[in-house]
């Protein structure tokens, strides 16, 4: 928690699908980031987290994994309430993969080694990862929990002292997760829950000499801003992990998978509504089954249960916000008036009063150049092009600038070996919509990373630095 920080402003947490003012929180002012990150320093130096042994780190994350599940249902309601989530989701997904990721980290304490590199017989070369010393975070609201879980967990796990700045719409389950921190024994100080503004807090920590890692989550647009700052201060090392335009690559055979890659198709393209870097927002299909994957996926889409997200059955809630559905509905109607055909259950007149609802949306002959094809809309918008050879089929997985994520549906493990090499993406699924669990690297490609992968032990590399102590030994 921000604890002994300053603040200037509130930050008003509105549930978006009501429009209801939920709280407001104090917003990290340029002074607090500072203050913050100085205090943070203070802490790595005492070495009370910093310099305890990492198995000892361990048991203190653990306790946290342990009191998260405890409050698991305060933690999915919050996400639910505050980014419009359908609770289902939170339930099911966010927090227990939350859960995971900060006992796998914990349990990687101990576990990550450094080298002993092979030099000549009179020498010795050890090769050891260090904390960076303070570090920071910056998340996305469309998964708050899950994100920040993704970054506290080997950062505290490595030693840093963590400043962690959630989105502004999505502060609440980072703060209680703080909380729970305390609770569970962390020392006061190794993590500080910054929120606010990103050009003032954001910009702080990304500014701030103090800060020597970065690991942010979210556009590609403010991930550029954030990494001209660094460069622009200390060189803090920065990674980035950004939006995505992935296809879904369904060839001739796909079908065979029947009323399972449906299901997967429309998960993959209608999560958190297609506000998620991974939606399977394009859809390249075989000419040779185009017309019955089109009717399938349509029915299913159209058959999603859109509502309030704190039911259980819910599979559809608002947007973020009105600018959200705004960006949406003037892409979809910009293809429209292109010549591109749109299914949908009925086109939207507008931002429903209470919330910003969208329906499920699936466009055909959308042009190539059209942002319905080349953009990230985050939305619930999914295009379907066709192609008739798997060179084709590659060409138009690979057209954007983006390359987060694929998956490919084939019964042929040649082709689908093929396709995984060729296609450019840092997580290519086959026969399946999946980023992998917490054991397997997650990162983008292209405009979609930059600096380093999360989950697994290559997240250590983000979190730590190396240092070679070369030994004479005779
Ligand atoms: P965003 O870039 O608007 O905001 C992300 C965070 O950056 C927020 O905390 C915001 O306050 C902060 N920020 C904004 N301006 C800043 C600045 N100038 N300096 C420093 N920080 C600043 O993104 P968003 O709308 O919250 O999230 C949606 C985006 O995140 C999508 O593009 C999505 O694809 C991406 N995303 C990527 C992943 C991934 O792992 N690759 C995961 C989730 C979301």
């Amino acid at each position: 928690m921000s604890r002994g920080t300053r603040t200037t402003e509130e930050l008003p947490v509105v549930n978006p699908a009501t429009g209801e003012l939920i709280t407001t929180v104090p917003a990290a002012d340029a002074d607090t980031v500072a203050a913050a990150a100085q205090r943070a320093q203070r802490v790595f130096d005492s070495g009370v987290w910093s310099r305890r042994a990492p198995r000892e780190r361990a048991a203190v994350l653990l306790r946290l994994a342990d009191l998260m599940e405890r409050d698991a249902e305060i933690l999915a309601r919050m996400d639910s309430e505050d980014a419009g989530k359908p609770i289902t989701e939170c339930r099911m997904g966010d927090v227990p993969g939350a859960v995971e990721s900060i006992r796998w980290f914990a349990e990687a304490a101990d576990k990550v080694f450094g080298q002993l590199a092979p030099t000549g017989y009179d020498s010795l070369g050890m090769v050891s990862r260090e904390p960076v010393g303070v570090a920071a975070a910056i998340l996305p609201w469309n998964y708050p929990l899950a994100m920040a879980a993704w970054k506290v967990g080997p950062a505290l796990a490595a030693g840093n002292s963590l400043l962690l700045k959630p989105a502004e719409a999505t502060p609440r389950s980072t703060l209680h997760l703080a909380a729970l921190a305390a609770e569970a024994g962390l020392p006061d100080g190794v993590l500080t829950v910054l929120p606010g503004y990103g050009p003032v807090t954001g910009t702080a920590l990304a500014r701030d000499p103090l800060v020597r890692a970065l690991s942010f989550t979210g556009s590609s647009a403010t991930g550029r801003r954030i990494l001209t700052a660094a460069a622009e201060t200390n060189f803090k090392r920065v990674s980035l992990e950004m939006g995505g335009k992935s296809p879904q690559v369904l060839m001739a055979d796909a079908l065979d998978y029947g009323d399972e890659l449906i299901e997967n198709m429309v998960e993959a393209a209608f999560l958190t509504m297609g506000q998620n870097c991974t939606a399977g927002s394009r859809v390249l299909v075989h000419r040779a089954i185009a017309d019955e994957v089109l009717a399938r996926f349509t029915a299913a889409a159209g058959a999603l249960r859109v509502g309030d997200p704190g039911k259980a059955e819910t599979r559809i809630g608002p947007l973020i916000n009105a600018a959200a559905w705004d960006r949406v509905a003037s892409a979809v109607e910009e293809a429209r008036s292109a010549g591109a055909r749109i299914h949908t259950a009925g086109l939207p007149t507008g931002p429903h009063p209470k919330g910003a609802y969208y329906p499920p949306t699936v466009i055909t002959k959308a042009a190539e150049d059209s942002r319905v094809v080349t953009q990230e809309l985050f939305g619930p918008v999914v295009t379907v092009q066709t192609f008739s050879t798997e060179e084709e089929a590659v060409r138009l997985a690979n057209t954007t600038e983006y390359g987060l994520a694929a998956s490919v549906w084939t019964r042929d493990l040649d082709v689908a070996l093929r396709l995984a090499r060729e296609i450019e993406a840092g997580v290519v699924s086959v026969n399946a919509y999946s980023e992998g669990d917490i054991t397997t690297p997650f990162g983008g490609w292209k405009q979609s990373g930059f600096g380093g992968a999360e989950k697994s032990t290559s997240a250590f590399e983000q979190w730590t630095r190396e240092k070679t102590v070369w030994i004479r030994t005779r």
